[in-house]
């Protein structure tokens, strides 16, 4: 199936079971926003719940806070974001679509990548197994002469973008003959910079109202309340302060579904460390942060570290983790050192003095700290994108499952009576009654136990449970496996442990350390 058909199917898969909805859909939708259904919001929870216990039981020197979405406007010049928090938008005069200069640009540099790759993939048919991949880029003219044109391109467009030239961006897209997706034409309108930060007003009168943000990213929360954290909290350097939190941004072109919203949630934490240790700190947590996600199991090749070229004005190291989603590897999470550039500006707008006095060294310094920064809707995605399988069964039939790792499932067990008389029902809810306290169950009786099962399976329950006539005998009942599909006999009494062996959330986090 092709990809983008892939992608498709996930998405009106996420809508028909629950998981998410278009946002406002009855009045014709938001561009941008979505809501998250009854399974959703589980899953989701879920996915923050594992981040949360990560950072903050593995890790004895971090903690969690919970800052509000309006902050005081001046945070947002100290940050950057007034000024600089900008895309460089341009407009089709033909198709009427706006588009970021800097996406049709990449876009272009990762066609020119295709095309090298392609050439490259001709030669290793051609010459079987003698070929020698890093000769033939190094030498064959063809390939050499798309390197070159390439790397001027990339070299021009960084450049373009470091000093944020818009006529010269402008130009690069005249230059390249990109044309717009839609009309085909190069009928552009210049390069404006737009700034992405949703305001709004705050007090009672128009005249004494104050212009207030909805923060674009959480972790200035983090930064204001540095001193307080530290202080009451007694932390020694290094530590860390995690937030989750819903981040705002007027994206342009918001596209993919919840791969780029308008609203949106960001699971962040800021690691304060001595100056000159950064970088030690940055290597170190782009390990701990890759052997969380691998730890799920979605499959280790489908992740893979991106290094920034063009650094942000605060960073002197900068990573993303991208994952392999149907539309192509792409950034889950963002590392980054952002260096004292944030506790050194708030200190300098807010004339407090913010500084910590490390007792080791006997002297004051502003931290510098290493971020680490991951979307929780993206990485939702990327489990939904990993997990959802069509598979072909014995006997001419089809199944949809989704092969979630089983902590993060919605639903941990459905209790399925085989059928609705004879006292199965009761003793389905029984074991309901035994186990909710621990999982969130499903009752079931309605349609075959095939069609039961199925429906189960398109949610990623991890196991059935079918209370039979044997149950009154013998209280004993059969667990099917989702992803094996395979049934077992066991004791009622052995319920809760068989499941709590698979979807237990400490056994995820032990996976993290032992990997
Ligand atoms: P991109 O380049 O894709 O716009 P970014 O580099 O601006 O992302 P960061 O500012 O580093 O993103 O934000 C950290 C994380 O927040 C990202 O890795 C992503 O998971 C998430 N995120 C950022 N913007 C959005 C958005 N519009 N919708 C959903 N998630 C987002």
């Amino acid at each position: 199936m092709a990809q983008e058909d892939v992608f498709k199917k996930i998405v009106s898969h996420c809508k028909e079971y629950g998981f998410v909805f278009p946002s406002s859909e009855i009045y014709d939708g938001l561009a941008a926003v979505y809501d998250y259904g009854q399974m959703g919001v589980e899953l989701k929870n879920n996915i923050k719940r594992y981040w949360w216990d990560s950072m903050t039981l593995l890790h004895e020197n971090i903690v969690g806070i919970d800052s509000a979405i309006f902050m005081h406007p001046t945070i947002w010049k100290a940050s950057g974001h007034v000024d600089a928090f900008n895309d460089p938008l341009i407009d089709n005069r033909d198709s009427k679509k706006r588009y970021r200069a800097d996406v049709l640009i990449e876009d272009c540099i990762a066609k020119m990548d295709e095309k090298i790759d392609k050439e490259v993939e001709k030669a290793r048919k051609r010459f079987g197994e003698q070929f020698d991949e890093a000769m033939f880029r190094a030498t064959n003219p063809r390939v050499q002469e798309h390197i070159a044109k390439r790397d001027a391109l990339h070299a021009r467009y960084a450049k373009a973008m470091n000093d944020m030239d818009l006529d010269e961006l402008r130009q690069i897209i005249i230059d390249n003959e990109i044309v717009c997706p839609i009309s085909g034409t190069k009928n552009w309108t210049d390069v404006r910079q737009f700034n992405l930060m949703f305001s709004t007003e705050m007090g009672s009168t128009a005249d004494g109202a104050m212009k207030v943000y909805l923060r674009p990213e959480t972790a200035q929360g983090i930064f204001v309340n540095f001193l307080n954290v530290q202080k009451t909290g007694r932390m020694r350097i290094p530590f860390g302060i995690a937030q989750i939190g819903k981040a705002f941004r007027n994206e342009i072109v918001a596209r993919q579904f919840i791969f780029r919203m308008r609203e949106f949630e960001q699971m962040e934490m800021q690691f304060f460390v001595r100056p000159g240790e950064e970088l030690q700190w940055f290597a170190k947590w782009k390990e701990i942060r890759l052997r969380w996600h691998k730890a799920l199991g979605l499959g280790d090749e489908k992740y893979r570290f991106h290094d920034h070229e063009k650094l942000a004005h605060y960073a002197n190291a900068a990573t993303d983790i991208e994952f392999e989603m149907p539309f192509g590897f792409k950034e889950v999470e963002g590392i980054h050192s952002r260096t004292n550039f944030d506790l050194g500006n708030h200190e300098k707008y807010s004339g407090k003095k913010i500084q910590y006095f490390d007792p080791e060294l006997k002297e004051s310094y502003t931290p510098y700290v290493i971020e680490t920064s991951i979307g929780v809707d993206r990485m939702f995605l990327s489990v939904m994108a990993a997990a959802y399988a069509e598979e072909n069964l014995d006997g001419g039939e089809t199944r949809v499952v989704l092969r979630l790792p089983a902590a993060l499932a919605p639903v941990k067990a459905a209790v399925l009576p085989l059928v609705r008389k004879d006292g199965l029902p009761e003793k389905a809810e029984e074991i309901i009654r035994m186990l909710r306290y621990d999982y969130r169950c499903q009752y079931d009786e309605k349609d075959s136990i095939g069609k039961r099962y199925r429906r189960q399976d398109a949610i990623g329950t991890p196991y059935c449970i079918t209370v039979d006539h044997q149950t009154l005998e013998d209280n004993t009942v059969t667990l099917r496996d989702r992803d094996s599909m395979e049934q077992t006999r066991v004791a009622i009494a052995d319920l809760k442990s068989l499941i709590g062996e698979k979807v237990s959330f400490s056994k995820l986090l032990q996976k993290i350390a032992e990997d």
